[in-house]
């Protein structure tokens, strides 16, 4: 049995929800977030949704579909920015979540856009369109952490991304990943609210 995961999905989106639970060998949380909490208190708001929804969870999948961008506007992404934040956060009872960032079919033209020669070190970085136009930010914030290199290699990520084929072909390999990164050096950069 792998880590248990909790699947943070637009509501279009749902029959790739439908098809992680049904993979074999998985464990998941099978509860998403459909009523806002009522407090004015943010800490109070995000503890809540961990205690009532991530429950057990140490894996936050994010499926990233067409409509997953920040620049839906805060209102259209109420739901999935509280889950992803709420994965982030530390509380008493728990810590954070790992953060598996799906790309769906629908996004991967949008996201995925080949490699450049970088004007900086001349040589080519993949370039992967993890910005306002495809995520929300509580998920691009902890992708492209920010530093002062060219390119962002694996340990410079909080995030992990992968595409819907490949993590459809070994699921638990991706969740390991994204577990894994709770431990690492990178994990004490992340943000709640970014
Ligand atoms: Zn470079």
């Amino acid at each position: 049995m792998g880590h248990k995961v909790y699947i943070s999905f637009k509501t279009e989106d749902a029959a790739y929800k439908d098809a992680i639970q049904a993979m074999p060998h998985l464990d998941y949380v099978d509860k998403s977030l459909n009523e806002p909490i009522n407090s004015q208190d943010p800490d109070y708001v995000l503890s809540r949704i961990r205690a009532d929804y991530l429950n057990d969870s140490t894996v936050t999948i994010f499926l990233i579909g067409s409509y997953s961008a920040e620049n839906l506007g805060a209102a259209e992404q109420y739901y999935i920015k509280k889950e992803l934040q709420a994965s982030l956060y530390n509380s008493a009872q728990s810590t954070k979540n790992g953060i598996l960032g799906v790309v769906l079919p629908s996004a991967e033209e949008a996201i995925y856009g080949g490699t450049y020669t970088c004007v900086t070190c001349g040589g080519s970085h993949n370039l992967v369109r993890v910005n306002d136009s495809t995520c929300i930010r509580e998920f691009s914030y902890n992708y492209y952490i920010p530093n002062s290199k060219c390119s962002h290699a694996e340990e410079d990520r909080y995030c992990v991304l992968v595409r819907w084929a490949d993590f459809a072909k070994e699921p638990n390999l991706w969740i390991e990943k994204a577990f894994d990164k709770r431990t690492e050096p990178i994990s004490s950069k992340t943000k709640v609210r970014p």
